[in-house]
């Protein structure tokens, strides 16, 4: 793949391929952006158009981009966190690397991964590279937040800013990709909070869609006011406890569908259109201020979990408050 395989990042791309063909290359970068977006994607994108040799910039037939593609250039490192961050020893390892010349290419290009988790030794190690770094060098820095930098690292970097990617642009992905209907991709699109690695996770998440379907059931019995099996899904929310603020998203969104079916009719907005028989029964069954009643009940609970109140308690009274609505 190219740069014409990655979504969401057309200016960014624009610009880098500017730098490439008028070699207006800086030697450090800083891709910042949230998880999921593409940052690493586009950096070894970047890489490899820099070192490939026709004139396409990626061309997946020349040796340099074949060996990208296969994680093989000698001259394109990527410097993973080992654990939980980068060590001091890799970037030690790095410090010596980067002084050696590129064995085939013009650049020597290291991308370090997660460098927000760099100790402060570390980085002072890189800072040492990037205050007088060799002509042939190029490091990029990938972070979710570059003020985990130090400011002197930052100001020899140029920032590069990824955004999130619109949710149209990944519900297209998926359809052309994945061959997914349209009304699912629309469901994927709207919980990948812009991230396509995460929405192609939720896709392939057998997991996802059994917390999906679990709190439509929950919903149903508590519109239908059965009592006994609500205490039965307190398992449920137990269990997924890690998910808690996914499965309120459920709610959330089931919760608006049934207010602007309420309101309005119209089905060309739903998030859970796939599921438009459901939402149709419910809509007949609860009323508008019930259903404005219960988005609040939702997020109260949302907002006493992000305030530690003890999480049973706090779902077992959501529960019983919806019911009463
Ligand atoms: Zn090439």
């Amino acid at each position: 793949m190219g740069f014409e395989k990655i979504i969401g990042h057309g200016k960014i791309i624009d610009f880098l391929r500017t730098a490439i063909k008028s070699d207006r290359l800086a030697h450090a970068y800083i891709f910042e952006g949230p998880e999921g977006v593409g940052k690493k994607l586009v950096s070894i994108e970047f890489a490899k158009a820099i070192n490939c040799k026709s004139k396409s910039l990626g061309c997946k037939i020349c040796s340099s981009c074949v060996k990208v593609n296969k994680d093989n250039h000698p001259d394109v490192n990527i410097i993973e966190p080992d654990g939980n961050s980068i060590k001091n020893k890799q970037i030690e390892g790095f410090q010596n690397d980067i002084l050696l010349r590129p064995y085939e290419s013009n650049r020597k290009i290291f991308i370090i991964e997660a460098s927000d988790t760099m100790t402060i030794s570390a980085q002072n190690r890189l800072l040492k590279i990037l205050e007088e770094p060799p002509q042939y060098a190029m490091i990029i820095l990938v972070t979710e937040n570059s003020h985990n930098l130090l400011p002197t690292i930052r100001s020899r970097s140029q920032r590069i800013k990824f955004n999130r990617i619109p949710k149209k642009l990944i519900e297209e992905y998926l359809i052309e990709n994945y061959n997914i209907e349209s009304k699912d991709a629309s469901v994927f699109g709207e919980f990948s909070d812009g991230s396509l690695e995460k929405a192609i996770n939720i896709y392939e998440s057998e997991e996802f869609k059994g917390r999906r379907e679990m709190v439509i059931d929950i919903i149903d019995e508590i519109i239908k006011g059965d009592k006994i099996k609500l205490l039965d899904s307190m398992a449920f929310f137990e269990k997924n406890k890690e998910k808690i603020t996914e499965i309120l998203d459920f709610f959330t969104i089931w919760f608006r569908d049934l207010l602007l079916l309420a309101e309005t009719g119209e089905r060309k907005y739903l998030l859970n259109i796939d599921k438009i028989d459901n939402l149709n029964i419910h809509v007949g069954q609860v009323s508008l201020e019930g259903i404005s009643k219960s988005i609040d009940i939702v997020e109260q609970t949302r907002k006493n979990l992000n305030w530690n109140v003890n999480f049973n308690l706090s779902i077992e009274t959501m529960l019983l408050n919806l019911q009463e609505v």
